[in-house]
């Protein structure tokens, strides 16, 4: 489950997260997300992956993840994220966070919980894991199973959650939302309180891959989302203390678009299953683009300041009007390049989240008008290139 990666000050996230917040070069990130593999036993039709996924017989080894890890922590990388896909369908996850701790990195788990059990868990936190994330697809089995595609799911991650605070490590509940939960929101906030989880990560989907394939079974209403925003809002407030808020507001129905990742190349980058080094989760998607792999002859440092595809919508000196000339273009870096992509055919446009986009009021009228027909069925996220979902009891 790949998903943003900030932290609280009880996990010792926040404090790396702040310093690549103040950082306003392109020296190395602090924190990596690695993504172990593409495969996930969940179905997520909103899944962050590339529609093209990557087979398993193209994932690094366990020695080459290794001599990764030496290399992030060499240049100056503090934290790692073990991500996919699911990173638990590794074999050798375990051998990975000792590995990770043996040469100095905060090591973060981001998992689907599934296929985890008490052993593997303890397994993991005697290796040296720091801090655990687990996604749910709701608060209840009708609803979270159903979005996952599969069966007993949300009962197996309440359990994991329930072992995750047993073990001692901190707990951050990943609630990504939609149309089809966003009703379940404070059910799903009051289970990360019963769940002694120390933090929630709200995220609303962001429309690109499958979830843009999926967009009119999942686009919430304008109303909906006020609702939601009044929700967390009322809750952060009585709550403080209790449970840390992490809120990634849609922008679909907003006026500026989001500095996506901190500005593309510039403080963050995952690395893929095969090892291509990519400035988010998603920047596959952008068709035309050649990103390097730690697989060839070049250090990651040197990638990180030399690809091609990183430098080529770093900073301002890319843009195109209405962001050139911008007061805003330092702020947000003109949104998301992942998203202009979807939605105008060229990631070198003005994100359609803006509202000074040309494409703003077209697309933005159409989602609206998505939001509010009826929901059509998923498209599974899966390697057969999605599978329809034929009904409520699909999972
Ligand atoms: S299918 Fe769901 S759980 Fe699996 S990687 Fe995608 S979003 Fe995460
Ligand atoms: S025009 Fe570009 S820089 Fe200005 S607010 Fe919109 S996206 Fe941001």
């Amino acid at each position: 489950m790949t998903a943003s990666v900030v932290g609280t000050s009880s996990d010792g996230l926040s404090v790396l997260e702040k310093r690549a917040l103040a950082g306003e070069t392109y020296g190395i990130p602090l924190a990596v997300l690695a993504e172990l593999t593409h495969r996930c036993p969940l179905q997520c039709p909103y899944c962050s992956n590339p529609l093209e996924l990557e087979r398993s017989s193209a994932e690094l080894t366990t020695e080459e993840w290794k001599r990764v890890l030496t290399e992030l922590a060499d240049i100056g990388v503090l934290q790692i994220h073990f991500s996919g896909g699911e990173p638990t369908a590794r074999k050798d996850l375990a051998e990975l966070v000792r590995y990770a701790n043996e040469v100095g990195l905060y090591t973060n788990l981001i998992t689907s919980a599934v296929l985890l059990d008490r052993d593997k868990l303890k397994a993991l936190a005697d290796a040296g894991l720091s801090h655990v994330q687990i996604s749910f697809q709701g608060c209840e089995p009708t609803v979270a199973d159903r979005v996952a595609g599969y069966k007993n799911a949300h009962e197996k991650k309440l359990q994991v959650a329930r072992w995750t605070r047993e073990l001692d490590l901190p707990l951050t509940v990943n609630a990504v939302m939609h149309r089809q939960n966003l009703h379940q929101l404070p059910q799903m906030i009051q289970m990360a309180v019963d769940l002694d989880a120390h933090r929630i990560e709200i995220a609303n989907v962001q429309y690109y891959g499958w979830a843009l394939k999926n967009r009119a079974a999942l686009m919430p209403t304008v109303e909906q989302m006020d609702e939601a925003i009044r929700i967390v809002e009322e809750a952060e407030q009585r709550l403080k203390g209790v449970l840390a808020f992490d809120h990634v507001i849609p922008d679909y129905y907003a006026a500026r678009p989001k500095r996506c990742m901190g500005g593309w190349g510039r403080q963050f980058f995952n690395i893929s299953p095969s090892g291509k080094i990519l400035p988010c989760h998603a920047a596959e998607t952008i068709t035309g683009l050649t990103f390097d792999s730690v697989r060839g002859n070049k250090s990651i440092a040197w990638i990180w300041q030399n690809s091609d595809a990183l430098n080529r919508y770093r900073g301002t000196g890319w843009m195109k009007e209405p962001c050139r000339s911008c007061a805003f273009k330092e702020e947000d870096f003109g949104g998301c390049r992942c998203q202009a992509f979807a939605l105008t055919g060229d990631a070198g446009n003005t994100d359609p989240a803006c509202a000074f986009s040309p494409r703003h009021e077209e697309i933005f009228k159409a989602a609206a008008s998505e939001a509010a027909g009826e929901a059509v069925p998923f498209i599974y996220r899966n390697f057969a290139g999605g599978t329809v979902a034929t009904g409520p009891d699909e999972a």
